[in-house]
């Protein structure tokens, strides 16, 4: 296989997962009976551009189908972080009536409804119809499509270049990175900024972030590489803030390479700091499959033991990232009977692979569990301040990465 970005050959595969099914294909009752589709799961990382890629093996649009079930704006403290930023942006860049915002994988509008609602126009790309339609709903119009240079081209062509891009966690979920960053190229408007969301390499490798893996997740970032990518097609990083979401995020501002903007210090230091801890370097790599075994049997033996003790443990928020540890770890109904979770599009389906019911979160009122996994540990905060009545019951909140954590 072949480096997506600099077409470089991967020798260097440093963690392999095994088969599992892609991690957002929650299955009815009916699936339950079919054969379920599985395929390989593994990380290299590329000696040349460190661009860590999952290996190639299956086409998107197979991972993104109209029943995609991942709704934005069923995280609180998601929408939270969209609207904080809108609040920003829009005063800093100066938008108006006569701006053009456009959302990259825009969802379910939850982001650009506080655009519409500042009266700034705005346009999202969404290729999966299910968020589509609920964004449409709500005035926000959609292109329904994957995005790449022809978009990018064609809305060029057609006098609709952006002041403003967005794409929030899409970057490292696109197989092909360079065709979305020449897509990005022919949108922006002289002048113009995109900022770009997607969680930071350095998170996974520091704190052992296997569950963040999944096949829909084709790359994952340092700022250097973003940096490479950027610069190969006439666009330049000139900003980046690190922030807290989805467990470690980089949010990248960049603008076409002639921009007179002059580059920030941040982007210099946070290259050096990625740089000290050995981003570039293959030894951080090398032990990072052992790391992650580490964390399967800890699991492993804590859910045996509480079995062993009479213990009833739940889990809470049907995640991808949960999908990925579960099948991982091979935790099957017998140590996790149910999973609890807020959105209605998962409700009453199974996960992937481990087949664990998911339940909706009021049902969980109904029992008096001993132990709840939070599989989202990103948010775990969140859930146990929504849960706190079981907490008081006498429920431990529990998480798994980086390792067995009692809250
Ligand atoms: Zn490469």
């Amino acid at each position: 296989m072949k480096c997506r970005h600099c077409e470089q050959e991967l020798r260097e595969k440093f963690l392999d997962l095994g088969v599992m099914p892609p991690s957002n294909a929650y299955l009815s009752k009916e699936d339950l009976e079919k054969p379920e589709p599985k395929y390989p799961l593994r990380l290299l990382v590329c000696t040349k551009c460190w661009l860590v890629q999952t290996e190639d093996f299956v086409g998107r649009s197979e991972l993104f189908t109209s029943e995609y079930a991942y709704f934005s704006s069923t995280s609180r403290s998601w929408l939270k972080h969209a609207a904080d930023y809108c609040e920003a942006i829009i005063p800093r860049m100066g938008l108006g009536l006569k701006s053009l915002v456009v959302e990259i994988a825009s969802n379910d509008g939850y982001l650009l409804k506080n655009f519409l609602g500042a009266g700034i126009p705005c346009l999202g790309i969404e290729p999966t119809a299910s968020t589509a339609d609920a964004a449409e709903s709500v005035g926000i119009p959609v292109i329904r499509e994957f995005f790449g240079e022809k978009i990018g081209q064609t809305l060029a062509a057609r006098g609709k270049q952006a002041d403003l891009i967005i794409g929030n966690n899409v970057f490292a979920h696109v197989p092909d990175i360079n065709d979305f960053v020449k897509g990005v190229k022919a949108l922006l408007k002289p002048g113009g900024v995109v900022t770009l969301e997607f969680p930071h390499l350095l998170q996974l490798l520091e704190n052992c972030q296997f569950d963040t893996v999944y096949h829909e997740h084709f790359s994952y970032l340092s700022l250097h590489t973003t940096r490479r990518i950027f610069e190969n097609v006439g666009l330049r990083v000139w900003q980046v803030e690190e922030l807290p979401t989805h467990g470690g995020s980089l949010r990248i501002y960049g603008c076409h390479a002639e921009d007179p903007r002059t580059n920030d210090p941040s982007v210099r230091k946070l290259e050096e700091k990625e740089n000290k801890r050995g981003l570039q370097n293959l030894i951080i790599y090398k032990g990072f499959q052992r790391r992650a075994e580490k964390i399967k049997q800890d699991l492993h033996v804590f859910l045996a033991q509480q079995k062993q003790a009479g213990k009833k443990v739940l889990g809470y928020g049907a995640a991808a990232k949960g999908n990925t540890l579960l099948n991982f770890a091979e935790v099957k109904t017998d140590f996790l009977p149910a999973v609890y979770d807020a959105a209605p599009s998962k409700q009453h389906k199974f996960m992937p692979g481990s087949k664990i019911p998911i339940r909706p979160q009021a049902e969980l009122q109904k029992e008096t569990p001993d132990c709840i996994l939070i599989l989202p540990w990103n948010i775990a905060e969140e859930i146990r301040k929504q849960n706190l009545d079981i907490e008081k019951r006498g429920a431990q909140f529990v998480t798994a990465i980086p390792e067995i954590r009692i809250l």
